[in-house]
């Protein structure tokens, strides 16, 4: 997608403080954090949101998971408790319309989220 900003990132065109990345996704550090661990799982494949998702993406999906699960691990925060977001449409607090998994981590989190 010639005008989406998380393709452009996937695709190296625009700078990101990238941690991970392999042939599925990758994993950046959100520009503004909420949290102490604040990173940012987008896969490269343009996908909207959940709703625009279909039977083929069910491997991509549990790959992001996996990856958070890897990652949390590896920054010692897996024990502590971690949170995966992922927000569909405005009303749901969705600002980039590609979709993405927010891995929250390193204060104490409330819920419900807000
Ligand atoms: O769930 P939502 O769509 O609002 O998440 C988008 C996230 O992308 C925000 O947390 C925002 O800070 C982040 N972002 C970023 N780098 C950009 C633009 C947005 O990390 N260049």
């Amino acid at each position: 997608m010639d005008n989406c900003l998380f393709c452009k990132i996937s695709r190296g065109e625009i700078p990101a403080r990238k941690v991970f990345e392999d042939e599925q996704v990758v994993v950046i550090e959100d520009i503004a954090p909420v949290a102490p661990h604040h990173l940012l799982i987008i896969p490269h494949k343009h996908v909207v949101n959940a709703l625009d998702l279909d039977t083929g993406d069910n491997a991509l999906i549990g790959h992001v998971f996996q990856v958070a699960a890897r990652i949390a691990r590896e920054r010692g925060i897996a024990e502590q408790g971690f949170r995966i977001v992922n927000n569909n449409n405005a009303g749901a607090g969705q600002s980039v319309f590609h979709i993405h998994f927010h891995l929250l981590a390193g204060r104490n989190l409330g819920w419900p989220p807000g």
